[in-house]
């Protein structure tokens, strides 16, 4: 997002607890102009923008670890980069403890209140319209990012909450230089933001304008709710002034009198963000050609539609079949992997979901009967039956049950933002948050320099109020994500972390990254930069594609084999660090999507 010059200098007193006059300034690294790539050693980490890498980078210079360095990158995005995450939303994290050679996984996904029964978002038998859903009180989850933070430093980290929060809580004081970047994402928030008091206030100048390029943006808002947390701890915000702000925002939004907007208000109470809980999961785990992947489950969606989409690839070696004959199958194998996702993911609290079957080898050597290794599908790909496959004791519900395809959205969501941190000892995160849309429901709380996420428009909304659907809203349900932060590794030692922003191109991303590293033998921050396509079993059977891409001359072989494409500009903002065989590892995000990321180590090599 920025690789501008900073002119932030941003507090960082670890160690030290709130209220520590002494600072040392967040400044760009002399041995390492902005850029998104490095090599090093002692520690990296990549993200959209160059002052969260900075914190992070900091963090571990200062003697913390991989899972303070993530928090410290996440609470300053909140800052700078406010319309794709921050205390607002939600996200998953996944870890990898060096010491015990364990991976987990913490779900810090944005919850449905218990007050929202599905039939509060249909009206006259119909679900409410997407647009009028989003901006609302309905489409806020509990969020769950600083219940998420603070676990993840209990139970993995080596620095309190207070301590990591400093960086996020100077650079919201100090202000940071807006770029174009942020301007046209406040651009597209304009008219949501005006209809607001408090987001009006925060992010519009006096004319109703976004501040412009080169202006210093200040959150003080932000900083204060910040320095609340630093001093009381996350009750503050699930039980106290906080709780009742978002409660207030979400049930009464605060709409600019005489505002046409029709803004339905939510259900949301106190006892909802009383009793959010992030949980600890298991990984879900796969392998593809002798690596093992450790991705998110339910109710993510990325680590079982990844891995089974690696699963229907991986009978075809590379090297054997041109590099068309390559990405056809794999455009193949996403589409059929995507109808089962949509078919069958949910939150596993409320939905039988049967992943072992869709995980087993032998479901994806039936299914791959589907896949027509000369030409394209010509119609939209059906769900398989992975239920035979669930093996002893399966408690998934029956096909009729649990079946019945979602439609795919259309166009790739532009928001979200992910971090990949490491450390000296080891250990891993890659770690991918949200408030949902550019802007997320669009309201700030007022007072508190934060915007609330619209994460319950991703549910599914079937026609009918009582069809059954794996990821259609309940009360205290999480609705189905597709971030898909993933570690792989080989012979038990780390190779890649990485994930993505971008909806449920996020899955396709992350999946096309592995293709063009693994397989295509590309080095990561070239896998990463590659012209991006994603097929996500579509109605209309095309794979959304970037221009570049749809430019190539792989497109143009592809397009002879049946497959056609949509171009929807940029897809996704991958981070990634790749580990290498002499200690040392790559940091890397993307050079140009997004206005381009941050990639830094602690020590670089030359
Ligand atoms: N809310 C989406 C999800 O959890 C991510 C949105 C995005 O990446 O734009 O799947």
């Amino acid at each position: 997002m920025r690789r501008i010059l900073f002119s932030v200098s941003a507090a960082l007193c670890l160690g030290l607890g709130p209220g520590c006059a002494t600072s040392s300034a967040l400044k760009p690294d002399a041995r390492q102009p902005p850029a998104s790539t490095a090599t090093g050693r002692g520690g990296a980490a990549a993200t959209v923008d160059v002052r969260a890498t900075s914190a992070a980078i900091q963090v571990l210079r200062s003697g913390g670890n991989a899972v303070d360095a993530a928090v410290a990158a996440a609470s300053v995005l909140g800052v700078t980069d406010p319309y794709s995450c921050g205390i607002g939303g939600g996200g998953f994290m996944v870890v990898y403890l060096a010491a015990d050679q364990r991976v987990v996984t913490l779900d810090h996904r944005e919850t449905a209140p218990q007050a929202l029964e599905r039939s509060r978002l249909y009206e006259k038998g119909a679900p409410l319209p997407f647009g009028e859903f989003v901006t609302s009180g309905l489409s806020v989850g509990v969020p769950g990012s600083l219940m998420g933070w603070s676990e993840a430093l209990r139970l993995y980290g080596s620095r309190s909450l207070a301590d990591v929060l400093q960086p996020a809580i100077h650079v919201a004081e100090q202000g940071f230089e807006v770029d174009a970047t942020f301007v046209a994402q406040t651009r597209h928030n304009v008219e949501r933001f005006r209809d607001f008091t408090s987001s009006a206030a925060l992010f519009l100048g006096p004319d109703g304008q976004p501040w412009p390029v080169g202006s210093t943006f200040k959150n003080p808002g932000l900083a204060r709710t910040y320095r609340l947390v630093s001093e009381g701890g996350v009750p503050v915000f699930y039980r106290g002034e906080l709780a009742q702000a978002i409660v207030d925002t979400v049930t009464r939004p605060p709409l600019v009198p005489g505002a046409w907007r029709k803004v339905r208000p939510g259900v949301m109470r106190l006892d909802d963000l009383e009793r959010y809980e992030a949980l600890v999961r298991p990984p879900v785990t796969s392998t593809y050609r002798g690596y093992t992947l450790y991705g998110m489950g339910g109710p993510g969606s990325g680590g079982v539609t990844l891995a089974l989409t690696l699963n229907l690839l991986e009978a075809q070696e590379p090297a054997s079949v041109s590099r068309t004959a390559f990405l056809h199958r794999y455009l193949e194998a996403s589409r059929l992997a995507f109808a089962d996702r949509n078919a069958f993911l949910g939150d596993p609290a409320f939905v039988s979901v049967p992943e072992a079957g869709l995980l087993s080898r032998d479901y994806a050597a039936q299914r791959r009967s589907a896949l027509s290794v000369a030409r394209a599908s010509t119609t939209t790909a059906a769900p398989g039956n992975p239920l035979p496959f669930q093996g002893e004791g399966s408690t998934a519900a029956p096909l009729s049950e649990v079946a019945r395809p979602s439609a795919e959205e259309t166009v790739p969501d532009k928001e979200t933002t992910h971090i990949t941190t490491s450390d000296a000892a080891g250990n891993l995160v890659a770690y991918t948050c949200t408030i949902e849309g550019e802007g997320g429901n669009g309201m700030v709380v007022p007072g508190y320099g934060f915007l609330l996420n619209n994460e319950l428009t991703d549910f599914d909304l079937p026609a009918s109020v009582d069809a059954p659907h794996p990821n259609a809203p309940a009360p205290g349900k999480r609705p189905r994500s597709s971030m898909s932060p993933l570690l792989v590794f080989k012979d038990g030692a780390p190779v890649l972390a990485l994930g993505s922003p971008g909806g449920s191109t996020i899955i396709t991303t992350v999946g096309q990254t592995l293709v063009n590293h693994l397989d295509f033998g590309m080095p990561i921050d070239q896998a990463l930069a590659a012209p991006r396509v994603s097929q996500r079993n579509s109605p209309d059977n095309k794979s959304q594609a970037e221009p570049a891409f749809i430019a190539s001359p792989e497109a143009t072989a592809l397009a002879a084999m049946g497959h056609g494409f949509t171009n929807v500009g940029q897809i996704g903002a991958l981070t990634a660090i790749r580990f290498h065989p002499d200690g040392t590892v790559t940091a890397a995000a993307e050079p140009t999507r997004r206005g381009g990321g941050s990639a830094m180590v602690v020590e670089p090599v030359k």
